[in-house]
């Protein structure tokens, strides 16, 4: 819903290391999604504002790609510092924005900082690699690593602090600049963390933040000078924003949608288990893109999971993620949760069984949340809707498999390739399973399987559109260009020049 801005504060665009009104008039609210209260309203920036924050990444560039990598990581110190300061505050803020508890929430600016941290070793990181003679005889070869220039990220609604992270600390240890453009649908957390970036005092327009949705996203697509784009978010995004950047030329990486599964196999030891794999359905409400959505129980283990699950996702207590003892928060949004329930109403149309149906849930405390409950679906096949598509909430499908091998063929025949996990006590099925699984992170015995910073945040098929993916090494190859230099140097008397090179 498009507003004119009132009380509440309009958020502002942080350009050239100064906070900036957005010329765009056009603003969203920003509603806290437990109580609908409205929080802030979000200018929806246009291709000016875009403009302006190029700009201000375009002159800051060369200077800032001089100072040496020990230097830049200096500043990359400094705000880990007060990260850490101040975690518990960004933790609220993203539980109030976003709805998740406020455990997840602490956990997701525990991973946001760890990226911040391997950042940090970027004279190491960024090192290329030479070899004397490597050409011929006193011809040497070696590879430096460069940046871009202006780079940009566009982030999803369900990790509204950390996923930012997943990207610019690399880009602008690397030598790069950068552009944050935060999911309009919670972006409040972003407000504190570039005012924790103006603290540290990183050079005018190394590191900028332009709040808004589909105009912002396609000016920064489309301008000339920003040499790569990072994407994450939904798989109908993804591809756009990857063939539209892609074909201007830029460097793009791109993450999408999911549709995760777990492999039960009948030796599996489901009572030491059963908290991860409900962590893995039912945290952050099912919004987390490796939440899994699909559980495959084979052949005997089916009664028992089902019962199990449907006993411990009927005890999730659901309210405010600020409460303590609340197990489940709020979906996003209004929108969002009426999508889910028509979802699953779809599925039970289709055939589903509802072994559990959080359709119709009252949270009395607060009954203008946008709550669902704990959603299990049994004998769920593939030709349903519930199967195939990415459904983002706290909803879960039973598909029983005679076989590991009916389950893997099933996993690899999916669009998607974000994650799975198996839960085995046996060796080779969990061998077999991480060597033909076509997903790009594997759990064993893990519910959900989330690199850590120095790790590539990996992803296949529709969950991936790149070559490079988020964190770590990854980010940092992403966000630099190799260049090969072949050098020979005569020295006069005594210079053993000789080769192809002569
Ligand atoms: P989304 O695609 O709706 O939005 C993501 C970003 O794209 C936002 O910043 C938004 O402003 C922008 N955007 C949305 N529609 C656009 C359009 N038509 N044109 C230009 N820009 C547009 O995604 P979301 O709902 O915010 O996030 C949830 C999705 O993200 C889920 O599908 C989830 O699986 C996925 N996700 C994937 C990963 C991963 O690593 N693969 C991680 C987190 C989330």
């Amino acid at each position: 819903m498009v507003s004119s801005a009132t009380q509440t504060p309009v958020l502002r665009n942080y350009i050239g290391g100064t906070w900036r009104q957005a010329e765009a008039s056009e603003t969203l609210e920003v509603r806290n999604p437990a109580t609908d209260e409205v929080l802030a309203h979000v200018p929806l920036s246009n291709a000016r504002d875009v403009d302006a924050a190029v700009s201000s990444a375009v002159a800051a560039f060369p200077d800032w790609r001089a100072t040496p990598p020990q230097e830049r990581a200096r500043y990359l110190f400094k705000l880990r510092a007060l990260l850490e300061e101040q975690r518990e505050e960004l933790a609220r803020l993203i539980t109030t924005d976003m709805g998740k508890t406020l455990d997840d929430a602490r956990g997701e600016v525990q991973r946001g900082i760890e990226n911040v941290e391997t950042a940090c070793g970027i004279p190491s990181l960024m090192m290329g690699y030479g070899l004397e003679d490597g050409a011929a005889r006193g011809i040497d070869e070696e590879v430096i690593y460069q940046p871009l220039g202006v780079c940009a990220a566009i982030t999803p609604f369900n990790f509204p602090f950390m996923i930012a992270f997943w990207f610019w600390p690399y880009a602008v240890a690397c030598g790069n600049t950068f552009i944050v453009k935060p999911s309009e649908q919670d972006p409040i957390v972003q407000q504190r963390v570039f005012e924790l970036i103006d603290q540290v005092g990183f050079p005018p327009g190394v590191i900028n933040l332009v709040n808004g949705g589909e105009e912002a996203v396609d000016a920064l697509l489309d301008h000339p000078r920003i040499k790569a784009i990072s994407f994450v978010g939904s798989t109908k995004t993804a591809a756009y924003v990857y063939a539209r950047a892609a074909a201007q030329g830029k460097r793009v990486q791109a993450s999408g949608g999911a549709k995760n599964a777990i492999v039960i196999m009948p030796d599996a030891d489901l009572d030491s288990h059963l908290g991860t794999i409900m962590n893995s359905c039912f945290g952050a409400a099912g919004q987390r893109c490796l939440a899994n959505s699909l559980i495959m129980p084979v052949g005997e283990a089916h009664a028992h999971t089902r019962q199990r699950l449907i006993e411990a996702a009927a005890r999730l207590r659901l309210g405010n993620g600020l409460e303590p003892g609340v197990d489940m928060g709020p979906v996003v949004s209004a929108p969002a949760r009426d999508r889910i329930v028509a979802t699953i109403s779809q599925g039970i149309a289709e055939g589903a069984q509802p072994a559990l149906d959080g359709r119709h849930v009252s949270v009395p405390a607060y009954p203008r949340g946008y709550f669902v409950g704990p959603t299990i679906l049994d004998e769920v096949h593939p030709g349903m809707s519930v199967y195939r598509e990415e459904i983002f909430g706290p909803v879960v499908s039973i598909t029983p498999v005679t076989s590991l091998e009916e389950a893997i063929s099933l996993i690899n025949a999916g669009d998607y390739g974000n994650a799975a996990s198996i839960f085995t006590r046996s060796g080779a099925a969990a061998r077999e399973f991480r060597y033909r699984v076509e997903v790009g992170n594997v759990g064993i015995n893990i519910g959900v399987a989330a690199p850590m910073a120095y790790f590539p945040f990996s992803g296949a098929k529709r969950s991936f559109f790149g070559t490079l993916h988020p964190q770590g090494r990854d980010a940092v190859r992403f966000f630099t260009e190799s260049k090969v230099v072949i050098s020979r140097w005569i020295s006069g008397e005594g210079s053993r020049v000789s080769g192809i090179g002569r």
